[in-house]
Formats: C-alpha cells, structure tokens, sequence
C-alpha cells in the first residue's frame, strides 16, 4: 500500500511559507493569515502529567501552550508538533479535556473544540504530527540559503521526546 500519510505530509509542507532562517513567530503569522484563525503562543510550566506542549482550539483561535523551561529549539519543535496536528485536521481526545480547564482557568469548556497534548507516540496521529513538524523544520534548515545567513548546522532532523 502507497504511503498516503506520507504523500499528504509532503503536500502540506509544499503548501506552507516556511521563513528561512526559520523564525517561529513569521511563521506561525503566515498560518494565521492563511487559516483565518489567530494563533497565540503561550509559555507555560506543565505540572505532572501534564504534557510539554499542548495545543486547545477555542471558537476563533487556537492556543499552544509549551513547556517554558527548555530550550529555544525544543520550544521550536514543540510548538511545531502543535500546528502539525491543525494542519492535519487532527481531533482532540476527551481524555485530554480535563487539561484546558487546569492551563485556561478562565476558558468556558464548551468552546474547546480540540486539545491536543504532546505525548503518547504510540498513537498514529502523534507519529503523524512528528513527523510533519521535524519534516518543516527541515525545510527550514536544509534547503540552501545565502552564504551570509546560513544557519549552524546540527539542529535539523532530531526529535526531543516530549
Ligand atoms: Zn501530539
């Protein structure tokens, strides 16, 4: 059988503005814009079992939250895995529901549409959604750029289990 999910990753990567040197703010603009939905990027301290990253869909806008105290990159990648899953078209499991109301005290739970969280591999959509997030950043870092701005190199291509 011929790799659909892989057809289809690469589809959506051709589809997207990905900013080279890769910039997370750009480009989760570009997304915006394109879908119509505000995105806001949220640091957050994610207690125990709760994931490093997650990601809650509201009426009008879609919010990532992501573990604040790691790296930059790790930042990158997790906010990535995030809007992998929108671009997707993934759908929020109830197991995660209880979750938006601990990291948005203020949300009214009937607007949740999706929750994401950043765990649980073993599921086909969090393999799908790691893959497509490593397969932008290595758009992002691989293709060739001016000599001047070319990015050091050793970031792309790795995963950071979450
Ligand atoms: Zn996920």
């Amino acid at each position: 059988m011929p790799d659909a999910g892989r057809n289809r990753r690469h589809a959506i990567v051709r589809g997207l503005d990905i900013p080279r040197p890769f910039d997370l703010a750009v480009f989760a603009a570009g997304l915006e814009a394109r879908r119509g939905r505000a995105i806001r990027l949220r640091p957050f301290s994610p207690g125990p079992g709760v994931p490093c990253g997650l990601w809650i869909a509201a009426a009008d806008t879609d919010y990532v939250y992501y573990e604040q105290a790691t790296t930059p990159f790790h930042v990158t990648v997790i906010v990535l895995h995030e809007i992998a899953h929108m671009l997707l078209g993934h759908r929020g499991t109830a197991a995660w529901q209880n979750l938006a109301a601990q990291v948005m005290p203020g949300l009214d739970p009937s607007l949740v549409q999706v929750i994401l969280g950043r765990s649980a591999y073993a599921m086909p959509e969090e393999r799908d959604a790691e893959t497509l997030a490593s397969l932008i950043l290595e758009q992002a870092t691989a293709l060739p750029v001016t000599a001047a701005s070319r990015p050091a190199r050793g970031a792309g291509g790795q995963t950071v289990p979450g």
